[in-house]
């Protein structure tokens, strides 16, 4: 495995970009009700402008940022339908559009790749994304495993004013609850090479660097275990077969399926 893990899922293959879009103001409504400090700010600054339209090329462009970052050049239609959960044809209709704007180049029989402008664009919404979560665990406590869901709505309508004073008010966070880089204000990723747990022999120790934030059963279920990012992590044994791993984390030694294996990411000393 390759050290780039610029999406949200990495070596874990699950797509999970979509999100449920349903009553996406209620949800800003609900945070805005939740932290009163802010509320006035919240309320001034909050314009609900992503219309269907930019909503749907914000996460065309946010998908097809992490397939290049896991395919490392451009990616195919089918690539793109499969991530986003639509047809091979409305994903090719949306493809040209984002093509009209400038956002991604069609490489023949290549696929399509983002343009400046559109990685820009898969930066923006990311870095708003991250910030919206660790806002929304940090300040507001929500559960590691709800927040994403939340942040999959608001970072299409948070204001660039309202992104600085969260920023501001987190101390300019560099990592987002599941471990994943935030993007700079000058929309720089810095991200840190780190390899699946799944790719470790045994022997092999280091920091647990990040969780997919993908699914919500599997976070809670780390959760409880206490395991979380920043953890020091040592492989002990690890089965064959795709069979379970048996890994130190802190003081405890917990048996981990290969599923949730493929879902962490370990950074080892250089
Ligand atoms: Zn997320």
């Amino acid at each position: 495995m390759r050290g780039r893990f610029p999406g949200t899922l990495g070596c874990h293959m699950a797509a999970s970009t979509a999100g449920h879009r349903s009553e996406p103001l209620q949800r800003v409504v609900a945070v805005v009700l939740l932290e009163p400090r802010f509320r006035h700010a919240i309320i001034s600054l909050v314009a609900v402008r992503g219309t269907e339209f930019s909503v749907a090329i914000e996460d065309y462009a946010k998908a097809i940022f992490a397939l290049q970052g896991d395919a490392d050049g451009p990616v195919t239609t089918t690539a793109v339908a499969e991530r986003l959960g639509v047809t091979p044809a409305s994903a090719s209709g949306m493809l040209r559009r984002l093509d009209d704007l400038g956002l991604v180049a069609h490489r023949r029989y290549h696929g399509v790749e983002l343009t400046a402008e559109g990685r820009r664009l898969a930066l923006r919404v990311l870095r708003h994304h991250r910030l919206l979560e660790t806002y929304l665990a940090e300040s507001l406590g929500m559960p590691w495993d709800r927040v994403h869901e939340e942040a999959e709505v608001l970072e299409h309508v948070l204001s660039e004013q309202l992104e600085t004073l969260i920023d501001t008010q987190l101390g300019h966070p560099t990592h987002d609850p599941h471990g994943d880089p935030i993007p700079s204000p000058e929309l720089v990723l810095e991200e840190r090479p780190s390899r699946c747990l799944a790719s470790l022999d045994a022997g092999a120790a280091g920091v647990l660097a990040r969780v997919s934030d993908a699914q919500p059963a599997m976070l809670r279920y780390l959760a409880e275990r206490g395991i979380a990012p920043g953890a020091r992590l040592e492989v002990l044994e690890r089965q064959p077969f795709d069979g379970p791993l048996f890994v130190r984390v802190g003081d405890d030694v917990h048996v981990l399926g290969a599923e949730l294996a493929r879902a962490i990411r370990v950074e080892l000393p250089a």
